[in-house]
């Protein structure tokens, strides 16, 4: 390999060099965001395909997002591509869902969450009309939080203290101190709707009879942008935005796993390949999970705040159990997203969250795309994947030989209530375990949202998007600020905007040429 300091771009001149490790949507995002601004970039992806929990598996005719379904606030997404000088709509089709999800109690019962004011306070009406002007608060005040949580905290940086004495007052008026659930049982009597209005930190891995309050302006991001599906699945979004950052002339690369980031007199230098190889950078961000890039990619004497010790003290989100499956029938009656209570609630996240117990019941989130978009599956058939909350790897469960009987008591259970016969009708399978998280995602602990987002985790608290331990290193993703879910993660990446320099510092910047082109066919 030959290190040159300067590549001349055929187009533009010479750019400094930016590599991104990991090609989650964070990672994606990033990548658009600083080719924009100048830089040319290298995505770095361990993996066979672009994603991360955003990936794709495709079998027997069936196709299944891994990872989220649920896409709110698109015009995160719309950005990226008007950056580029271009239309997302030219690219992706984005479908509305409605309802957003139902929700179905134990006991049968059920309620349908949409976006529709007058639909919602008749759902509130008709389960607990002693509720709806409680209700109609609740929202006034998920409005409220929205607007500061949301559209002014989602993209700033948290780097200082002053970042977050700054925002102290605000959040002692939205009441940040108290939890989700306290919030919404301060508004709302009945305990069914409490539920309804509490699960959204469940999306984000967070618990919410823990998480902050902050978190209820998903109630209000939900209702002001709608809830989306891309045609196609979610793995539409993901190529759309590989190919915008391919027709920028950057690079995604794959099987690309990245052993260490280098750091020369405190600033990142570029990264050590897996298979040996060095390639330098100007920058250096990574979308690879926050505790797993302090404790795995940075040696230990370049941290002196990310020590192995803080990193292992974090509290982590929980994990998931995931079964994708495709059936030979349709179920027409069932909605595009359902959420299934269990019997036990608060009980239930402490056994996830606190105990670290793997329960014999369980909450679910039933996903059944084709409800909107049948060529997810062969003809006359459906595309499903269900997923459940359980603890990350702390919990002294061996998934290799509880899985099968958990997947059968998932499917006894959607068996008996809405999915009549599907043992009979199941003809594709596959599982994610919290080991798929931890072995694949390389997640530590298997937590499917990284550091759990409580208040002491959260913005100047949670890892910084410019990097405490190393100059020139910046992190996007579910572990960085502002949290997970993908509004959360793109938003991390236009934090970076803020953070890092502008490419024009770097004058003429490094480039690596090396003899599988990578530096050489740069845009
Ligand atoms: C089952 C499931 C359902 C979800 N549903 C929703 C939903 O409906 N709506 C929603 O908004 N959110 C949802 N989420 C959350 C959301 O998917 C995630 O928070 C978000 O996609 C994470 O994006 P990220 O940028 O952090 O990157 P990740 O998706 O975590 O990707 C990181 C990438 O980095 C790569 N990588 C790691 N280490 C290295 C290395 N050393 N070298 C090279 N590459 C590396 C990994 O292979 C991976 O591709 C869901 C999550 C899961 C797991």
């Amino acid at each position: 390999m030959i290190y040159v300091n300067l590549v001349q771009d055929q187009r533009s001149g010479p750019r400094p060099h930016a590599i991104v490790i990991g090609s989650g949507f964070g990672g994606l995002a990033a990548a658009v965001r600083l080719g924009a601004r100048g830089y040319r970039v290298t995505v770095l992806e361990r993996r066979d395909q672009p994603g991360g929990r955003a990936s794709v598996y495709r079998q027997d005719g069936f196709t299944f997002d891994a990872g989220p379904t649920v896409i709110t606030a698109p015009f995160l997404f719309e950005e990226l591509w008007s950056l580029c000088g271009e239309r997302m709509a030219d690219h992706v089709e984005l479908v509305p869902v409605s309802p957003f999800y139902r929700i179905r109690f134990h006991d049968g019962t059920s309620f349908d969450y949409t976006g529709d004011p007058a639909a919602m306070r008749a759902e509130v009406a008709r389960l607990a009309p002693d509720d709806v002007a409680g209700y109609e608060r609740f929202v006034e005040m998920s409005r409220r939080i929205y607007e500061v949580g949301f559209e002014q905290l989602a993209h700033a940086p948290f780097g200082r203290w002053t970042d977050m004495a700054r925002i102290v007052p605000d959040m002692v008026r939205l009441r940040s101190y108290r939890t989700v659930y306290g919030l919404v049982a301060s508004f709302v009597h009945d305990e069914r709707l409490r539920q309804v209005l509490s699960f959204h930190p469940l999306l984000v891995g967070g618990n919410p009879f823990e998480t902050t309050s902050i978190y209820t302006l998903i109630a209000w991001l939900e209702r002001k942008w709608g809830v989306w599906f891309a045609k196609g699945g979610t793995t539409s979004l993901v190529r759309g935005l590989v190919e915008l950052i391919e027709r920028q002339g950057h690079r995604v690369r794959y099987g690309a796993g990245v052993e260490r980031i280098l750091v020369e007199d405190g600033r990142a230098c570029g990264v050590l390949l897996e298979n040996g190889r060095r390639m330098p950078a100007d920058v250096v961000v990574s979308n690879a999970d926050a505790g797993w890039t302090y404790k795995h990619l940075l040696a230990p004497e370049v941290r002196h705040h990310w020590t192995d010790e803080r990193v292992e003290r974090a509290r982590y989100s929980m994990s998931l159990f995931v079964w994708y499956f495709g059936t030979k029938r349709r179920y027409d009656d069932v909605a595009h997203h359902t959420i299934m209570l269990g019997p036990r609630y608060k009980p239930l996240l402490e056994d996830i969250f606190r105990n670290h117990r793997l329960a014999d019941d369980f909450s679910l989130y039933l996903h059944r795309p084709t409800a909107t978009d049948t060529s997810l599956a062969p003809a006359g058939c459906d595309a499903f994947y269900v997923l459940s909350p359980v603890p990350h790897l702390d919990a002294d469960v061996d998934w290799t030989a509880r899985a099968e009987p958990y997947r059968q008591a998932i499917e006894a259970f959607l068996s008996q209530t809405i999915l009549p016969g599907l043992e009979r009708e199941v003809v594709s399978s596959r599982l994610l375990t919290p080991l798929g998280f931890r072995d694949d995602l390389l997640a530590l602990k298997g937590a499917a949202f990284g550091m759990e987002p409580v208040l002491l985790q959260s913005a100047y608290f949670r890892p910084h998007n410019a990097s405490e331990d190393v100059q020139n290193l910046f992190l996007v993703g579910a572990g960085t600020h502002p949290g997970a879910g993908v509004p959360g993660v793109l938003s991390s990446a236009k934090v970076l905007d803020a953070v890092v320099p502008d490419a024009s510092t770097f004058g003429r910047g490094t480039v690596a040429v090396d003899d599988d082109g990578v530096g050489s066919h740069a845009a």
